[in-house]
C-alpha cells in the first residue's frame, strides 16, 4: 500500500473509532484555549481542566491575566508542572496580545509563535480548535509515538514529523490527524504497553509485535 493510501486508511479507521475528534481541553474563548494549551505541556488534560475550571471563573478578560501580580498568578497554577515559567509566559502573552494584537489572539502561525512560550504545537492547537484554521499539524508525544510506530514518519523531531505528516495527509484532514493519533495513543497504542490485539490498525502496522 502506498504511504498516501495507508494514511487515508488509518484516518478512515480511526474516525470510526473516535467519531468526534477534538481537543479534550475545556475553553470558551481563543485566549482560554491558549492558556489551557500553554499550561498543558507535561501535564494531563484532565488535570488542566480542573485547574482552568477555577482559573477561568476568576480571570475573565485578557487584562485580568496581564495585570495580575506575578506571584498571585503563579499560585493559581502552582499544581501544574513548570508553573513558574508557564505563568510568566501566559502573562507575557496576554500583555503582547493587548499591546500588539488589539487584544485578540492572533490567527496566523507567524504571529502566534511570536508570543512567549508558544511554539508550533500550541499555535496549531489554537488555530485549529479555536478558529478552524489549519496551517500545520500539532505534534505531541502521542502523535510522535503513534506516527513512528505506524511507519508514517521516520523522524523523531516534532517539526520534521509535522512536515512528514503534512506531506502525506490531505489538507482537509490536518485538523483531525492530531486528535485521532492522540486518542489512539491514549487508549490503545500506549507508550509502555500497546494493545496490539485491540488495535484496528493491527494488519497495517509494522510495529504490531513490539
Ligand atoms: S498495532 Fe500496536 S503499535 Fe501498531 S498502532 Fe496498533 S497498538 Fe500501536
Amino acid at each position: 500500500m502506498e504511504l498516501h493510501e495507508k494514511v487515508l486508511e488509518i484516518l478512515r479507521r480511526l474516525k470510526r473509532e473516535y467519531p468526534n475528534p477534538k481537543t479534550a481541553l475545556n475553553f470558551k474563548t481563543p485566549f482560554e484555549l491558549l492558556v489551557a494549551t500553554m499550561l498543558s505541556a507535561q501535564t494531563t488534560d484532565v488535570h488542566i481542566n480542573k485547574v482552568t475550571d477555577i482559573l477561568f471563573r476568576k480571570y475573565r478578560s485578557i487584562s485580568d491575566y496581564a495585570d495580575a501580580p506575578a506571584e498571585a498568578f503563579q499560585k493559581e497554577v502552582s499544581s501544574v508542572n513548570f508553573y513558574k515559567t508557564k505563568a510568566k509566559n501566559i502573562q507575557g502573552a496576554a500583555r503582547m496580545i493587548i499591546g500588539r494584537f488589539h487584544s485578540e489572539v492572533p490567527k496566523t502561525m507567524e504571529e502566534l509563535i511570536s508570543l512567549p512560550g508558544v511554539a508550533r504545537k500550541t499555535a496549531n492547537i489554537v488555530l485549529s480548535n479555536a478558529y478552524g484554521l489549519h496551517e500545520g499539524i500539532a505534534v505531541d508525544t502521542h502523535v510522535k509515538r503513534v506516527a513512528f510506530r505506524l511507519g508514517i514518519t521516520k523522524n523523531e523531531d516534532p517539526v520534521k514529523i509535522e512536515k512528514d505528516l503534512m506531506a502525506i495527509t490531505p489538507e482537509r484532514e490536518w485538523g483531525n490527524v492530531s486528535h485521532l493519533l492522540i486518542f489512539h495513543g491514549r487508549k490503545i497504542c500506549q507508550a509502555k504497553k500497546p494493545q496490539h490485539q485491540e488495535c484496528v490498525l493491527y494488519d497495517i502496522c509494522p510495529s504490531n509485535n513490539i
